[in-house]
């Protein structure tokens, strides 16, 4: 009935390079392999010339993999030639590996014909279900190590059989499936990271409920012993160890250089890209918890490092405590010990990631649009930062308006209450006001009331750092709110008045008026640590515009074209001066469309780990045509890495839904419980 168990070691040994696809000069080559599953992560980059052999050194390029039965292993291995904006496929391959797990050394060409790779597969151990069969510790040929015969009477095996606490992506667990919610990873029997996606989330039991500074998994194993028909000794125990295997989150070739520096700044020595290297969990310090075992349960105490099993189900379980920044992974390795073996075949899991979870109460006024909340999560990915829809409501009646007051206090008042707690007869909303790891976003219609903007002059102007010259004898029909400056190579030939298109101009709100001189308010940037203080305060000069230059403007009196308000952030509590966010959010759907909207909400949602916005930055895909941090304001230019940091001109309009490099590792380093705004 049983099928054999193998146990095979598979390397990846080495690489001739025949084109390498560079006219003048070496490929800036590296490579990046998967060996079932488990990917090596790329290599360091190297300049390489066509004729060229590389040997693949280093534990990354092998593999020690449990299969059962006929079961085949894949492998693929990719080679890419690094380019300064994107990287170039020089191809891939790809096979699969099936029994007999012959010793052998294999040479497979690529199919573009620019590389060979050659790999092997060595050292099986078969544990057959015919007991009368010994099995052996193979080698390829010309390898210096004996291979030795072994006659046990008994091989145990451990396998993984329950992991609670561990989230398989794209796993929705729960019994009931309202309409409009999501839930990004859940529980899977049998399930131990095979794929090393498994999330284990901060601040959450195994059940999934909110508990302050706990994260754990519980693991139970069973030892099996082989082949069928042989029992475990007494006293047999399962031996378990944990590893700390490289972060894959800078590895793929759209992430930019510079953000993978940050993500994962062991990988490197300089700008230089060194390998995927293991041990780099906790970078920057900001862990309060220390990985360690645990007993699960009392019926398994841990000693040492130690489990007993039960003899009759070859049952163990230990409890796995984990650290608690986002993105340090690791790898439990469990295998059985007792005086008698004399071979043994340990179990291991994928990596598996600690992840943040925080949960979202939706609450939709019925004459506004739908928000694309669940859109949401993909973006919080590489902060390794799971965000669940798992509450939505569409509301009526008075909880329905067109706008949120007539005034702008009033709306300010409103839009707190309205982000509270519900009350009889009150205009609260949001049940969860107070629980651990729930936030609250709204789709509204309006903040106050529409109105019109007009456009008070039109013309030309000058440029007077934080001043805009009007000409002499400007009249303005209208007190001044904002003032729009052209890019005057965009708008050649263009006649008045000119179109509100954020790819022509930026734009600066009037903060007084002397005469014919408007003092705009000056574009503020900040480090994402410190939202008080800006460190560049740009102003027309700052961004390239000479003293007394002349510039095409727009002057616009106050109105939806000039300033709208898209986004409240109701809530939260001032500590030392310093401003912390709710978890809070209204979104006003009259004004806010399109692309802005995710934009928006992914911008809200960084505040509440604590990020100021306005970092000035490029997100963290690497691309021919950068796109912006979501924190960013739209009609500000991004800056860039001189120091000090300068605007670059006309990069205004270019934010995505996405984080840059110093947001996603502020996130993943932050400790939500202790938000002060938060209350959890
Ligand atoms: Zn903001
Ligand atoms: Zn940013």
């Amino acid at each position: 009935m049983a099928e054999s168990v193998y146990s095979v070691r598979i390397s990846l040994d080495s690489v001739t390079i025949h084109d390498d696809s560079d006219l003048i000069g070496a490929g800036e080559l590296y490579f990046i392999g998967n060996i079932g599953g488990h990917t090596t992560g790329r290599s360091p980059t190297r300049s390489l010339d066509s004729g060229t052999t590389v040997s693949l050194t280093g534990a990354v390029w092998v593999r020690e993999l449990q299969v059962a039965g006929s079961s085949s292993i894949p492998i693929t291995f990719e080679v890419w030639d690094e380019d300064t904006f994107d990287d170039e496929s020089l191809g891939r391959i790809s096979v699969a590996v099936n029994p007999p797990w012959e010793r052998h050394q294999y040479t497979t060409p690529a199919s573009s014909g620019k590389f060979t790779l050659r790999w092997s597969v060595s050292n099986t151990v078969a544990v057959p279900s015919l007991p009368s069969i010994s099995f052996v510790s193979r080698n390829y040929d010309g390898s210096s190590y004996v291979t030795t015969l072994v006659l046990p009477a008994m091989v145990p095996m451990v396998t993984f059989t329950e992991i609670l606490g561990l989230n398989k992506p794209a796993v929705d667990d729960r019994p009931v499936r309202p309409s409009g919610t999501t839930k990004n990873s859940g529980f899977q029997a049998g399930y131990f990271s095979q794929d090393d996606k498994g999330r284990i989330f901060t601040n959450r039991l195994p059940s999934g409920a909110w508990a302050k500074d706990q994260q754990y998994i519980d693991i139970t194993v069973q030892v099996v012993p082989l082949p069928p028909g042989t029992t475990l000794p007494g006293g047999v125990k399962v031996k378990w160890s944990f590893t700390d295997p490289d972060d894959p989150t800078n590895e793929p070739h759209n992430v930019h250089p510079d953000v993978g520096r940050l993500l994962d700044p062991n990988d490197y020595t300089g700008t230089t890209k060194t390998g995927a290297n293991a041990s780099d969990n906790n970078p920057r310090g900001k862990a309060t918890a220390t990985p360690h075992f645990d007993t699960a349960d009392p019926a398994f105490p841990l000693s040492g490092d130690e489990t007993p099993v039960e003899i009759a189900s070859g049952k163990s379980k230990v409890r796995f405590q984990v650290s608690d920044v986002a993105g340090d992974n690791f790898i439990v390795r469990a295998e059985a010990v007792h005086a008698s073996f004399l071979v043994t075949i340990p179990g291991e899991t994928g990596t598996m990631t600690v992840w943040d979870r925080i949960e979202i109460e939706y609450v939709k006024m019925h004459s506004a649009h739908e928000l694309p909340i669940a859109l949401i999560t993909s973006h919080y990915e590489m902060a390794c930062a799971q965000v669940d829809v798992s509450d939505k409501r569409v509301v009526t009646g008075t909880a329905n308006m067109a706008h949120m007051g007539a005034t702008e206090g009033a709306a300010y008042t409103k839009c707190e209450s309205y982000c509270t707690k519900p009350t009889a007869g009150g205009p609260g909303q949001f049940t969860h006001e107070g629980d651990g790891g729930w936030f609250f976003m709204v789709a509204a219609r309006r903040f106050i009331p529409a109105a019109t903007a007009t456009i008070l002059y039109e013309g030309s102007a000058e440029a007077q750092n934080d001043i805009v010259r009007l000409p002499t004898g400007t009249v303005l029909a209208a007190a001044p709110a904002v003032v729009r400056v052209f890019d005057s190579t965009k708008i050649a030939g263009m006649s008045p008045p000119l179109p509100n298109n954020r790819d022509l101009h930026i734009k600066f709100r009037v903060a007084s008026r002397t005469g014919r001189d408007l003092r705009i308010a000056t574009h503020d940037f900040h480090a994402v640590d410190n939202p008080d203080v800006s460190f560049l305060d740009a102003h027309l000069g700052t961004y390239g515009f000479a003293m007394g230059s002349s510039i095409r403007v727009q002057v616009l009196s106050a109105g939806d074209d000039a300033l709208v308000t898209a986004g409240i952030s109701p809530g939260g509590t001032s500590v030392g001066g310093r401003h912390y966010f709710g978890g809070k959010l209204l979104v006003f759907t009259d004004v806010t469309t399109g692309p802005e909207v995710l934009i928006t909400l992914c911008h809200e949602l960084c505040h509440a780990f604590d990020n100021a916005h306005k970092c000035g930055n490029w997100d963290w895909e690497r691309k021919p045509s950068r796109t912006a941090c979501c924190m960013n304001y739209w009609f500000q230019f991004v800056l860039d890495d001189s120091t000090p940091r300068r605007p670059m001109a006309w990069t205004q309009n270019r934010e995505s839904p996405n984080m840059c490099g110093p947001h996603i590792v502020s996130i993943r380093d932050y400790h939500l419980e202790d938000n002060p705004g938060l209350g959890w």
